[in-house]
């Protein structure tokens, strides 16, 4: 082990004995009676194994049971990490000191004592396909290859207008290339490293950010694919569901409900599959906000995939102009063929 102090969080003195390891109280931790093991706290760079901690302590004038036990203290805490000097070591040290916030954050956020090295290597190892690589998508591709998912490709082969051109996403050079292209310079302008090609494989997650036909979700039922829906239209941004086919509410189960409280919307929604508003009302904040919200949600799915995201059977949704996001919940339908009510309703 290589005990290092979590990344991220500013060491500050309480009192002359108390020391407390970040700022907001939510994240922060006090460790009180240090004395003159408080030396010990400069060690934690994660250069030193732990036996190499201790001698160097001892060399401070530290004794080896004191500068242990400020280590137990601080692996108790939950702020001492084991330095991931193989991970390190694999990463070129641009990308190494790019993808640091991002290590950073998955250790505090998920409470791993490895740096964020589990989530990274989960990230590298997804593939994620984003259908619509307009505003919204465009931006979702190139937020989730700055996060450090490995392989992202769009599927959008219409040609690039004025209206999809967003920070993050497309640019001005796009205009009249297929949205895809542009996307895929997106993303390696955020990430090189990112593969970009689509190569046909089923990916761990599809983000649909474009309106879908109903064959489109059959077959990612059909093959157990994993997927997401992400709108941002008519002054509303919507995220979710989250799919996992035969298991959550699908977007069959979604718009079966919706027909519940309005026996009009199948009229509706077939006639809105076909037709679009041109311009959308998603405006550059909205999308974004969508995009970052989306990228939020798919990166919790392939860090966690056995923790359920909010919106596994159920959206989360912001209606301008009060910008505040809610959740509503979706339960599977039962008249829905995709399994997933049957599944709910299975005892466990
Ligand atoms: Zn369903």
């Amino acid at each position: 082990m290589r005990p290092a102090l979590k990344a991220g969080l500013l060491p500050l003195w309480r009192d002359r004995d108390t020391l407390q390891l970040g700022v907001d109280p939510r994240r922060a931790v006090a460790l009180a009676g240090l004395g003159k093991a408080a030396a010990v706290i400069s060690l934690l760079d994660g250069s030193r194994d732990r036996g190499a901690v201790i001698g160097t302590a001892q060399a401070y004038g530290v004794p080896a049971e004191a500068a242990d036990r400020v280590l137990a203290l601080l692996a108790a805490a939950g702020v001492l990490d084991d330095f991931p000097a193989r991970l390190r070591a694999s990463l070129p040290d641009p990308l190494r000191a790019r993808l640091a916030p991002e290590l950073a954050t998955a250790a505090l956020a998920y409470g791993d004592g490895d740096g964020g090295a589990r989530t990274l290597a989960r990230r590298r190892a997804a593939f994620i396909r984003v259908h619509g690589a307009g505003r919204t998508g465009a931006c979702v591709a190139s937020f989730l290859a700055a996060s450090g998912i490995g392989h992202v490709a769009c599927a959008d082969p219409e040609p690039a207008e004025p209206a999809d051109l967003a920070p993050a996403g497309l640019i001005h050079a796009d205009l009249g290339a297929p949205r895809q292209d542009g996307a895929a310079r997106a993303v390696r302008r955020a990430a090189p490293e990112v593969r970009t090609r689509d190569d046909g494989a089923l990916p761990d997650l599809v983000i649909l950010t474009a309106p879908t036909l109903p064959d489109l979700t059959g077959a990612l039922v059909r093959d157990r694919v994993a997927h997401l829906a992400v709108r941002a239209d008519e002054a509303i941004g919507v995220v979710g569901p989250l799919v996992r086919p035969a298991s959550t509410a699908c977007l069959r189960c979604v718009d079966l409900r919706k027909a519940e409280g309005d026996p009009a919307w199948p009229k509706i929604l077939a006639q809105a599959t076909f037709a679009h508003a041109r311009p959308q009302a998603c405006d550059t904040v909205l999308a974004a906000m969508t995009a970052a919200l989306a990228s939020a949600q798919a990166l919790a799915f392939i860090d966690r995939a056995w923790a359920s995201p909010v919106t596994a059977n159920g959206t989360l949704e912001v209606a301008l102009p009060d910008w505040q996001w809610r959740r509503r919940t979706w339960l599977p339908h039962p008249a829905c063929g995709c399994g997933a009510a049957t599944a709910a309703a299975a005892p466990a």
